[in-house]
């Protein structure tokens, strides 16, 4: 074969890439390209913005760090600008091309957009599709995704019985030969015209590319050691080491699953092994349920009643959706959260499920405009991690549960000294925890001064006697 396109997706990464190496393996010369189309960037049907600007800078620094790699092996990036249909058959054409290798991944747009590129090549053209994000291959599973149990504990379960292993992630390239006539590398995506917050009390800075997620992945395994005690600390929600912090590099593909679970493999050999370290795996293994989830369900993910058709007459409240989204709900453990997924780009799982549980389960406000919302802000956003963490929580997904999340009992039992939501809240500052957690209890007694709705907003609705509401059916 003498030329072949490597079109990079959601796999901005040299390290364990099987279309690149196999491109490189099997081309004389290789074109690898990224596409910027305009589509991912528009608004979502529910007026949400399909990636803001804290997401779009991270990628911007993927994008500078994949092209600086490819650049030191002799190859390079191309970046278009277009529909992504219309941009590929054109450098086909143009470079005469026999090949192209792509990721396939199996969210419904992305599909969508994956077949009609396919649809516009030419015949003579070879397509090479490759499931390059999972820790577990689709392949490789005991039972065919599109018959995996709705349930995780069962699917994982027969999994881990079964003889199945992790693929040996693939070597990054040494080599990349450009056909000689590959010119205009093409501009990286303008830097967002949007303001990208800068906040100290981030938990941490996440540096998009390749090259920053291996240092993450050095500095908490190998240099921080606090893998051993992962499964204990997860529940964090205040500083850079309770969590891996891995998402936003695993979501834009810089780092690959199954290179992650080679270093997990070697600190349980040189380290320790012990139910932290499992645990990683453990959640790594969650996110490999979703994604096989939406390749079986598709598009009834993302219908209110879910893939189990659950029948909910979901609110359509403007106001209260405004509110939760601003942080301004006058429930404190929602509104830091809420607060610092809008200054940061990320929040903690405890966190996340926290303020899913409120809008659905508390307000009845339909789940999808809060998981669009999170689409717009995460910077770790994943179609089907969100979708499915989403669907889950409000009841509508696997494993679905009826019960809620009581936010005020988990705010006191995961904030129990309020360090948390005073954090984000500084108006809250000086207020004992039971008080910092509800503070209209606070502004009923003269001991501290506070004004509810002028510090702090009022609660937007009886949030104790909701709870009681809902805990007595
Ligand atoms: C409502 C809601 C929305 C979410 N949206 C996203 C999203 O868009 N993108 C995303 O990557 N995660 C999402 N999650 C899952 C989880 O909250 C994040 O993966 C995790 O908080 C990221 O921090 P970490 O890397 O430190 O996680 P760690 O606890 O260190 O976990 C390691 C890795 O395991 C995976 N993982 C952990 N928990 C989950 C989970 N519940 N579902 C799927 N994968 C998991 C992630 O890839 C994570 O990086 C969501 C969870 C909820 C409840």
């Amino acid at each position: 074969m003498d030329t072949a396109v490597v079109w990079f997706r959601d796999d901005l990464r040299l390290t364990d890439n099987p279309t690149l190496a196999e491109a490189v393996a099997t081309a004389e010369t290789v074109v690898p390209i990224y596409v910027t189309d305009p589509r991912r960037q528009g608004d979502t049907r529910y007026g949400t913005a399909k990636r803001g600007p804290i997401r779009a800078a991270f990628r911007r620094a993927c994008l500078a760090d994949l092209r600086h790699s490819l650049r030191e092996r002799g190859g390079e990036l191309l970046i278009r600008d277009g529909r992504v249909e219309d941009v590929l058959p054109a450098l086909v054409a143009d470079l005469e091309v026999d090949a192209v290798y792509a990721q396939t991944t199996p969210g419904t747009e992305e599909q969508h957009r994956e077949r009609a590129v396919w649809k516009a090549l030419p015949d003579a053209v070879t397509i090479e599709r490759r499931w390059t994000h999972t820790l577990y291959h689709p392949a490789d599973l005991p039972t065919p995704v599109t018959h995996i149990d709705d349930t995780f504990t069962p699917w994982r379960t027969d999994l881990e019985k079964s003889d199945v292993t992790v693929r040996e992630p693939v070597a990054a390239p040494e080599e990349i030969r450009l056909p000689p006539d590959c010119q205009n590398p093409g501009e990286l995506p303008r830097r967002t015209t949007r303001a990208v917050p800068e906040d100290d009390r981030a938990v941490m800075t996440f540096d998009g590319g390749e090259t920053a997620g291996k240092r993450r992945v050095e500095s908490y395994l190998w240099e921080g050691d606090h893998l051993r005690e992962y499964k204990q600390t997860r529940n964090g929600l205040l500083g850079m080491d309770y969590s891996s912090k891995f998402s936003p590099w695993l979501a834009a593909g810089c780092l690959s699953p199954r290179w992650i679970h080679r270093e997990i493999t070697r600190y349980e050999k040189e380290r320790v092994a012990n139910e932290d370290t499992y645990w990683l795996v453990f959640e790594l293994l969650w996110r490999d349920y979703f994604q096989f989830q939406l390749h079986k369900h598709g598009a009834d993910l993302f219908t209110p009643s879910g893939i189990r058709d659950c029948e909910v007459d979901w609110r359509r409240d403007r106001t209260a959706f405004r509110r939760w989204a601003a942080g301004e709900t006058g429930v404190p453990f929602v509104d830091a959260n809420m607060r610092e997924l809008n200054r940061t780009g990320y929040i903690s799982n405890r966190g996340r499920q926290n303020v899913a549980s409120f809008l659905a389960d508390a307000l009845e406000v339909d789940w999808r405009w809060g998981a669009a919302y999170f689409e717009e802000r995460l910077i770790d956003y994943d179609v089907a991690s969100n979708w499915g963490n989403w669907a889950y929580q409000a009841g509508v997904g696997n494993d679905s549960r009826d019960n809620h999340f009581n936010v005020l009992g988990q705010a006191e039992y995961y904030d129990p000294d309020a360090e948390y939501v005073t954090t984000w809240l500084p108006a809250l500052e000086g207020l004992p925890p039971e008080y910092a957690h509800r503070p209209w209890r606070a502004s009923e007694t003269a001991e501290y001064d506070l004004e509810l709705g002028v510090d702090y907003p009022r609660p937007m609705i009886d949030v104790e006697a909701r709870y009681e509401e809902l805990e007595n059916g």
